[in-house]
């Protein structure tokens, strides 16, 4: 699965409060629309790789533009050139390439062009005419496939037609290139992924591709490529995306990873809180890495751009081996400074700004996700899991843990000599910067309720200060410090109690939202600042 929504959500909000800046007031409309989406080089550092495996790239980069291809018809049933050449300006014509269609995909599909109606639930996965009454009463066994197109014979009864016949030129095309580029690979790993993709993408049996994928390990390149997500057909959530991501290990912090995972149990043993809460062995983040992304292309290029990514989605594959989750650092990085980096201008007090830095804000992710494997698992209190005692409440709590942990840890490996030019508070208000642009998505996720729980209690201990006149926010570092042991004993503490009651109190209590963040929040989404990024890529930004 993606993670898309880290940064994004509220644009439909700020989307409407855009038009009220002076500067757009001239704009064409559209291109205002555009701008939105602040243009990023896609790049990364490829000069550790050979020319071959450079070579190699622009074979991948070739397939990428055929996953493009077969994405806008998944996504719309009109020839995309043809509807490209009937649009009336270059600024429309931009956004519907965001957008992959006439609908706008930040607004609830909302159609931007005159002429289009509502976009058909199941996009052009189905028959436009389709309803899911008569989806679910058709008798046909395997209409949950994820690689078919539904589609109606001459009598009007529905059919199922494989992506692979379907769309046999591309997909011979595709398959052509996938070997030839597995013939250049140079790690046996990627090779045989590479390999056996070509012929997934040939039968529409994905699963030893899945299987291969799971199995490598060295490999300084992947190429997440195929029908992936399901996300797209909003009928019933079965048909595959088609999609491209080419990535670019990034081996420093695999090197880390490696590192930090060897000291989770002085980490787990340094927790701030009673020793019967932290006797469980911590557990290790399993299959994470680190990527640079060069190239989006189809479905994980359509509107917000996703930067992490959780796969496979075959369960069987998951009972087998287990999922992988990629993070990708260079696209977190064009986020954090296109919209992060605005936002911090707003609300963090000046003296404080120089702070907010892309490292810091990259060791707090990271540091969440290590962070969900420290603590406890099973009550202490004969309550059984932690999950389990914890019911609704489960991931609100767990979710401010690893947020909490996240920065204990870099605290921690500061002290353990880890970090030797660290300064904790570019951690600190890098984390106060980013709870304003997590609470803008909303106050009802587990992640939205697990940050307002937090600013609330930091503002009870006066980890921070707000000043009246600015509306901007400062850091107090000691109090913050202490607020911070004192929520990671109180947490764990619930977690080891399984105190349910507490945990729901809590969250009734903290889990609100302020008149005064209200009108902050509402300070950040009229000012312009961008809702998602597009790219500028491909191999001559590339260098290929
Ligand atoms: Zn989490």
């Amino acid at each position: 699965m993606q993670t898309r929504t880290l940064f994004i959500a509220a644009a439909a909000s700020l989307a409407m409060l855009w038009s009220c800046s002076e500067t757009t007031k001239t704009k064409n409309p559209m291109q205002e629309k555009v701008d939105q989406f602040a243009l990023v080089d896609l790049k990364s550092d490829l000069s550790h790789l050979t020319v071959n495996q450079k070579q190699m790239l622009v074979k991948l980069i070739e397939v990428g533009e055929i996953m493009e291809d077969l994405f806008w018809k998944d996504a719309f049933n009109k020839d995309r050139e043809t509807f490209l050449a009937s649009l009336p300006d270059e600024a429309t014509r931009q956004f519907a390439r965001i957008m992959y269609g006439p609908w706008n995909r930040m607004e609830a599909n909302k159609p931007f062009v005159d002429g289009y109606g509502k976009k058909p639930a199941g996009a052009n996965y189905y028959p436009a005419d389709i309803t899911l009454e008569e989806f679910e009463a058709w008798e046909e066994p395997n209409k949950l496939d994820w690689y078919s197109l539904v589609r109606r014979d001459e009598q009007g009864k529905l059919i199922m037609i494989p992506y692979h016949v379907a769309y046999k030129e591309e997909i011979t095309r595709a398959a052509t290139l996938l070997r030839e580029a597995s013939e250049m690979a140079e790690d046996e790993g990627f090779k045989k992924y590479l390999s056996l993709r070509a012929e997934a993408l040939e039968t529409d049996d994905y699963l030893a591709s899945d299987m291969a994928w799971m199995d490598m390990k060295t490999n300084k390149i992947d190429f997440v490529v195929g029908p992936i997500e399901s996300y797209e057909d909003q009928l019933v959530g079965a048909r595959a995306a088609h999609s491209a991501q080419i990535l670019i290990k990034d081996l420093e912090w695999s090197a880390k990873l490696d590192r930090f995972g060897e000291l989770l149990p002085k980490l787990q043993a340094s927790l701030p809180c009673d020793d019967k809460y932290k006797q469980e062995k911590a557990h290790a983040v399993a299959n994470m890495y680190v990527y640079d992304v060069v190239l989006y292309r189809g479905d994980c290029n359509a509107g917000s751009k996703n930067i992490a990514i959780n796969l496979p989605n075959d369960p069987r594959v998951h009972a087998a081996k287990g999922s992988r989750k990629l993070q990708l650092k260079n696209a977190m990085q064009a986020k954090f400074d296109k919209i992060l980096l605005p936002i911090s201008d707003l609300v963090i007090d000046p003296s404080q700004r120089k702070h907010v830095k892309f490292d810091a804000f990259f060791e707090n992710v990271m540091f969440h996700e290590v962070g969900h494997g420290l603590g406890i698992k099973e009550t202490i209190s004969g309550k059984g899991t932690v999950r389990d005692a914890m019911k609704d409440t489960y991931s609100s709590i767990e979710e401010n843990k690893a947020d909490l942990m996240g920065l204990f840890m870099v605290a921690k490996l500061t002290e353990m000599g880890e970090y030797p030019d660290k300064d904790i508070m570019d951690n600190y208000v890098t984390f106060m910067a980013g709870l304003f642009r997590s609470i803008r998505f909303g106050a009802t996720s587990a992640h939205g309720v697990a940050n307002l729980m937090r600013f609330n209690y930091f503002a009870e201990l006066g980890a921070f200060t707000r000043d009246e006149k600015a509306g901007t926010y400062k850091v107090n570092f000691d109090k913050m410090t202490l607020a911070l042991n004192n929520l990671i004993n109180e947490t764990l503490t619930i977690q080891g109690e399984g105190d349910y009651e507490t945990a729901k109190k809590w969250i009734e209590e903290r889990g609100i939202m302020t008149e005064e963040l209200k009108n902050d929040l509402a300070r950040i989404n009229s000012a312009g600042i961008p809702v998602d990024i597009q790219f500028n890529q491909g191999a001559k930004v590339l260098g290929l």
